[in-house]
């Protein structure tokens, strides 16, 4: 029953999920002085800063120190017996989450913050605890969760949520997915000394990927005794004395004491009243927006992973901005998705912008074509290091124009470089260009300016 008479408080807006996207569309439209409330059901800071890229970076930070010390020999260091406390590494990152979740608090200052859980009830209202809120537009930005397949025993697994605060360091872990989230765990258990088995339901892992990219890392991981099963599937996970027994579609059987499922995310639109109010969304649950945020209610709009666009952080913050900027500040901006970069934070990591050399020779193979240059070679740093690794750069040049309108690579230092490549494909960069610029000596990225 709907009691309109209790706590009923006008804003100009309602922004309901305090993660990244949400926060920052807040923090913008009160900076234009609208009276803004954001609604959120656990803490601030969304998914990227609690149960996603912060903490899984901090965890990539740990992980990989484990290979610097094993190469630390070759350097001369003697490393005596070293070990790893496994609970003071989640203790740390929990600390600094709270670090964090107290920033994005005072980043909130001009904007009220209800703790609960909200549902959209009508075209300006929103229920929270029981309480009516209503506003002339509504934001919903409350992002995704994790995608778990209906097998026998999925309530015996865990997700990368759970991964990021487990007890204790696996001494086994199958992780199922050949995704981004599989792809990161994988490294970072097996860094810490896990045993790691990947289970791949299709040929090739990180399916969308450039080729070269998706065979390589594969190889680095095999290097780096991550087992990898492909066009396998777990049928069912059941429990034995202590520990788990997965039972694979070839008939194998593996005990384990965690399995992980990173098997795609979803929106969150559960329970938010989408429905029942007339919101269109698509077929895994995603609010249908157009290119100005806007839902089929034209006073509600959403942004983030809950439309399913790019599901990246970065975008999800442009797509606050731009929102706040364009409902309060009388702008007329869009957001730009074009070359958008991203990174796979594996070990070694991937860092990809443009399109792969699949799309560009699918657009472009009638079109005067495309020039693909490659190299790979051994990180300096391994030549006395000796862990048996490479790096791996690619680059797709259109022939028409010379315009560079891809760059994929695999090495360490690849998402940073990366990301600076990102904004020479965006200003148009040729090929020309690159080669004209002097190279940084000794780095990998001097390669991308060096390519034949
Ligand atoms: P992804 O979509 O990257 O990968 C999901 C994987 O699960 C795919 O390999 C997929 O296989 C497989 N899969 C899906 N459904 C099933 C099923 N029913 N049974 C078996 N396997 C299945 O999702 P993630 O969960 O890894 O990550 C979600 C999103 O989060 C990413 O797409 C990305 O947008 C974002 N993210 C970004 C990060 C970054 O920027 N570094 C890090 C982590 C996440 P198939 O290929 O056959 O579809």
């Amino acid at each position: 029953m709907r009691n309109t008479d209790i706590n009923i408080k006008d804003y100009d807006l309602i922004v309901i999920g305090a993660g990244s996207g949400g926060v920052r569309a807040a923090r913008i439209a009160a900076n234009y002085g609208a009276k803004v409330a954001i609604v959120e059901s656990v803490r601030v800071g969304g998914t990227c800063v609690l149960r996603g890229c912060v903490p899984k970076k901090l965890l990539v930070y740990g992980s990989h120190i484990a290979h610097d010390l094993e190469d630390a020999s070759g350097f001369g260091w003697n490393i005596g017996s070293i070990e790893h406390d496994w609970v003071k590494l989640i203790e740390a990152k929990n600390n600094e989450l709270d670090r964090l979740n107290s920033i994005y608090l005072n980043l909130l200052s001009k904007v009220e913050i209800i703790t609960g859980f909200g549902k959209i009830i009508g075209n300006n209202e929103v229920e929270v605890n029981g309480s009516i809120i209503r506003a002339n537009k509504i934001l919903i930005a409350v992002g995704g969760k994790s995608f778990l397949p209906k097998i026998k025993g999925i309530d015996l697994c865990i997700n990368s949520d759970q991964a990021l605060d487990l007890k204790a360091l696996p001494k086994k872990i199958v992780i199922n997915g050949g995704g981004y989230i599989a792809l990161e765990f994988a490294s970072i258990f097996a860094s810490f000394g896990s045993d790691v088995t990947l289970i791949y339901r299709g040929k090739h892992i990180l399916r969308g990927f450039d080729a070269d990219i998706s065979n390589l890392i594969t190889e680095e991981y095999i290097k780096n005794n991550i087992k990898i099963l492909t066009e396998t599937e777990i049928i069912s996970v059941s429990k034995t004395n202590h520990d788990l027994l997965v039972t694979l579609s070839n008939n194998e059987e593996i005990i384990s004491n965690e399995v992980m499922f990173a098997t795609g995310r979803v929106p969150n639109t559960n329970g938010l009243g989408l429905n029942e109010i007339g919101i269109n969304n698509g077929s895994i649950g995603e609010v249908i927006v157009d290119k100005n945020n806007q839902t089929s209610i034209n006073n509600i709009y959403a942004i983030g992973d809950v439309t399913n666009r790019i599901n990246l952080t970065p975008v999800a913050i442009a797509e606050g901005q731009v929102f706040s900027d364009n409902i309060f500040g009388g702008m007329s901006k869009v957001c730009d998705y074009e070359n958008v970069a991203s990174a796979v934070f594996s070990q070694p990591a991937i860092g990809v912008v443009g399109l792969s050399e699949l799309e560009a020779n699918n657009l472009y193979a009638e079109d005067g074509g495309i020039e693909v240059y490659k190299t790979s070679f051994k990180p300096m740093k391994q030549t006395l290091g000796g862990r048996d690794t490479k790096i791996f750069m690619k680059m797709i040049v259109r022939k028409n124009n010379n315009k560079v309108i891809g760059i994929h690579g695999i090495g360490d230092d690849m998402p940073e470089i990366i990301q600076i490549c990102s904004v020479a494909i965006k200003a148009g960069a040729t090929k020309d260009d690159f080669d004209n610029t002097m190279g940084i000596h000794p780095t990998a990225a001097e390669e991308l300016v060096t390519l034949k």
